[in-house]
């Protein structure tokens, strides 16, 4: 992905620099040829550079560009299980994700790890926004996703013979589970997704408390995952299926949702990241009814969003890190949304602001592996920004509304927000790659 060429010079405006520390009013952000030079008080702050492109933020707020840390580019108004795998064709799916992934940019993130995708479509769509073919969050990509025969994910009943397609491997012990794992090397994916537990999407036989893959089988995703280089996470929900990821050295745990003292001693141990991934099941719940979800599936994702939000909570309280991303991409949790998970945790999990901020951007960027690049406005990161015309710590609720965004800013280049208008908005190319 490209970066910027000359001087950004951003001021009039509330500084969170995405570390969790208090906010540094009346601030100045600096960013030359892409990177961040200066980020702090006016008072202190170089003078405005020759011939700088230079941004009033109108007393707003300046902070890192957002990551979501379990994004689906393939999801799109998913209204039951079986719209995530064979709903539309590859094609059409690839198209799609491309129009996800620029709403994400618009929306304020930046940058967003899969949390699995049909095919390898989110492979091919980094190449895409690396090469500035198309517009979107830098990726962390995952491709298909693993699950054992007769699990969450395994849903089609034999006599259709026809498995499963784009999303997942379907696999039968530890040596299926290995030959996965190497399909997925070849193609160039970073993060494996495997779903070690069911959800309340599914009670009669692969509900939340339902393991959905043997611990053997998952010890032998990571060996052979951590092998190739590759980091892997679950859909951990039962606090068996948390303990036994944990055991198998998985890098990440996705919900993270019925967590004892034990799993939480685990976690913390290894400083294992969490993605609670909430927004999902509070919108199952509000919206369920009007969708036709059934009174069951309500009432699972009900407990899975009060024993999750208190999991969470838990965990950040303990010096543990989570990550914020809602599992956008259903009919009734739609891609555009994605802030609503930060002002739920503000709201009605108990994080502070500054706190909610902190896991939608720095440890964001840590998950993905990039901590050292993006994530923070500190000197020497990408310009990574979004400079919002308001208060923030005051209305978390401002970060939902992308028409209140100033600017959207990759790499010290204005992608999105009201001041693509008004400054050199960003030329795409034509670069084939
Ligand atoms: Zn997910």
């Amino acid at each position: 992905m490209k970066t910027a060429t000359g001087h950004l010079y951003l001021h009039h405006a509330q500084l969170i620099d995405g570390t969790g520390s208090p906010a540094i009013p009346d601030a100045v952000v600096l960013a030359t040829d892409g990177r961040i030079t200066y980020a702090g008080s006016r008072t202190g702050a170089p003078p405005v550079p020759e011939g700088a492109k230079v941004i009033d933020a109108k007393g707003g707020t300046i902070l890192p560009g957002l990551v979501e840390a379990h994004f689906h580019a393939t999801y799109f108004n998913v209204l039951e299980l079986q719209d995530l795998d064979i709903k539309y064709p590859v094609e059409y799916v690839s198209l799609l994700s491309s129009v996800n992934a620029k709403l994400a940019l618009e929306c304020g993130y930046t940058a967003a790890r899969s949390g699995g995708c049909l095919f390898n479509v989110d492979v091919w769509l980094r190449r895409a926004i690396e090469g500035d073919l198309l517009a979107g969050p830098r990726l962390a990509t995952s491709g298909r996703e693993i699950c054992s025969a007769g699990g969450l994910m395994d849903w089609n009943p034999e006599f259709r013979k026809i498995g499963m397609d784009g999303l997942v491997f379907i696999i039968n012990g530890p040596s299926e589970a290995r030959a996965a794992v190497r399909a997925l090397v070849k193609d160039g994916i970073e993060w494996v997704k495997t779903y070690p537990t069911g959800d309340a999407a599914a009670p009669d036989t692969n509900d939340h408390h339902t393991l959905c893959m043997t611990f053997d089988e998952m010890n032998a995703v990571v060996q052979t995952a951590h092998n190739h280089k590759l980091k892997v996470t679950g859909h951990c929900r039962a606090t068996a299926g948390i303990k036994n990821a944990l055991r198998a050295g998985y890098d990440c745990i996705e919900h993270g949702t019925f967590m004892d003292d034990e799993a939480l001693e685990m976690l913390l141990e290894r400083d294992v990241p969490c993605v609670p991934a909430l927004y999902f099941e509070k919108a199952s719940v509000e919206r369920g009814p009007e969708f036709g979800l059934s009174q069951a599936v309500i009432d699972g994702h009900q407990e899975t969003l009060d024993h999750g939000a208190a999991s969470a909570l838990r965990i950040l309280r303990a010096g543990g890190r989570i990550g914020l991303g809602g599992d956008y991409g259903f009919g009734w949790n739609p891609h555009g949304d994605y802030a609503r998970e930060i002002s739920f945790f503000v709201k009605d999990v108990g994080f502070t602001p500054l706190e909610a901020i902190h896991c939608a951007t720095q440890t964001g960027a840590e998950i993905m592996g990039r901590g050292q690049e993006f994530g923070t406005v500190e000197p020497g990161k990408l310009a990574d920004l979004l400079v919002v015309d308001g208060d923030v710590l005051e209305k978390i609720e401002l970060l939902e509304n992308r028409s209140q965004f100033l600017a959207v800013i990759q790499g010290g280049i204005i992608k999105a927000g009201q001041m693509t208008q008004t400054v050199d908005t960003w030329q795409n190319t034509t670069t084939m790659g």
